[in-house]
C-alpha cells in the first residue's frame, strides 16, 4: 500500500491530490486495473469533482456549510459533529479506473482531499488492483 501527507491549512479545505495518485500511479508502474484512494479520517473525506474553477470547491463547501451548521445542538462532546457528518457524506473512499497507464478521470475531473476539521496533517492510502 501507498500513502502520502495532506497538510491542510483551514478549518474547510478541498486540496486537489491528483498529482500525487498520479505519481504513485508512474512510479508503481501500472498499467492497468483500479486505483482506490482512502482516508483514513473521521472528519476528512475524498471526492471527485472540477478541477477548472476554484469557485467549484468553494461553492460545495459552502452548500455543504448551509446544508450541515456548525453548530445545531449535536451531542458529541467534542463539538465537531459538523465535519463527522460532511466526512460521512462525501465518503471516505474514491475507486478510479487505470487505463495505459493512467488514471481514467474526466477532462475536468480531480481528486480532492476535503478537509472538514482543519488545519491538521491527514494521511491518503492509495492502492491498486
Ligand atoms: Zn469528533
Amino acid at each position: 500500500m501507498n500513502q502520502f501527507i495532506v497538510r491542510t491549512h483551514s478549518r474547510f479545505e478541498m486540496i486537489d491530490i491528483t498529482a500525487s495518485v498520479r505519481a504513485i500511479l508512474k512510479e508503481r508502474k501500472i498499467q492497468s486495473g483500479l486505483c482506490c484512494v482512502f482516508v483514513p479520517h473521521t472528519t476528512a473525506a475524498v471526492t471527485i469533482n472540477e478541477n477548472a474553477d476554484p469557485d467549484v470547491p468553494a461553492d460545495i463547501l459552502a452548500g455543504l456549510d448551509k446544508l450541515i451548521p456548525l453548530n445545531d445542538n449535536y451531542r458529541h462532546m467534542e463539538g465537531n459533529s459538523a465535519a463527522h457528518i460532511k466526512a460521512s457524506l462525501m465518503g471516505a473512499s474514491e475507486v478510479v479506473l487505470v487505463d495505459n497507464g493512467e488514471l481514467v478521470l474526466g477532462t475536468w475531473q480531480s481528486l480532492f482531499f476535503c478537509e472538514f476539521d482543519g488545519p491538521r496533517t491527514r494521511k491518503v492510502y492509495v492502492k491498486f488492483t
